[in-house]
């Protein structure tokens, strides 16, 4: 992978967030997690869309069951998708001799490269910091995953965003419910 020439586990850890978050309506949305054009040697197609879909699910339930507290199903899901993605390291320089390491071998779908990557990295999180750091946003019109690094372990939501947007929502409830208090004390009894 050219933009991880170190070995970067939460850079790799990254992948599985950004999987796990993307539309995988179409073809055309694998390039929201696929930054740089030339970044393999074959262009994705729709048999690695369906594997990045099947792939998405089985993730999305390591968050779940990271933040839920289940850390035996997460690590037992985790084991599983490294069985599927088996990482296989290899120096390539594709014609300019830019050494870097690929984690799959010669001739692989676009998807293997990319799945073998994340699910190792977010192995290495997890062996690192443990699944309760694995997140699922607090709001639940979003759904986004995170990885939470705060020092307390109490991030809850996946984006600045989504906190605002929740806090002001809160506010709001909070300030209708206080009007509707006060009118229902003003209205007589009886
Ligand atoms: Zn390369
Ligand atoms: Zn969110």
């Amino acid at each position: 992978m050219h933009y991880l020439c170190r070995v970067d586990f939460d850079a790799y850890a990254k992948m599985a967030v950004d999987l796990v978050n993307a539309p995988l309506s179409e073809l055309a949305s694998l390039r929201e997690i696929l930054p740089e054009p030339d970044w393999m040697c074959d262009d994705a197609t729709e048999r690695d869309l369906q594997v990045f879909r099947k792939a998405q699910k089985r993730l999305r339930d390591v968050f779940e069951h990271g933040s839920a507290g289940r850390e035996r199903e997460a690590v037992n899901e985790l084991n599983s998708l490294l069985e599927s993605h088996p990482v296989h390291p290899r120096i390539s320089g594709h014609q300019s001799g830019n050494w870097h390491i690929h984690v799959t071998s010669r001739g692989s779908m676009v998807s293997a490269e990319y799945l073998a990557g994340a699910v190792w990295g977010l192995s290495v999180w997890l062996c690192n910091y443990g699944s309760a750091r694995f997140g699922v946003c607090a709001d639940d019109r979003c759904g986004n995953v995170y990885l939470d690094t705060s020092s307390n372990n109490c991030r809850r939501f996946c984006s600045e965003r989504c906190a605002t947007r929740s806090h002001v929502a809160a506010h709001r409830a909070r300030k209708k419910a206080a009007i509707e208090d006060t009118a229902t004390n003003l209205t007589p009894v009886g």
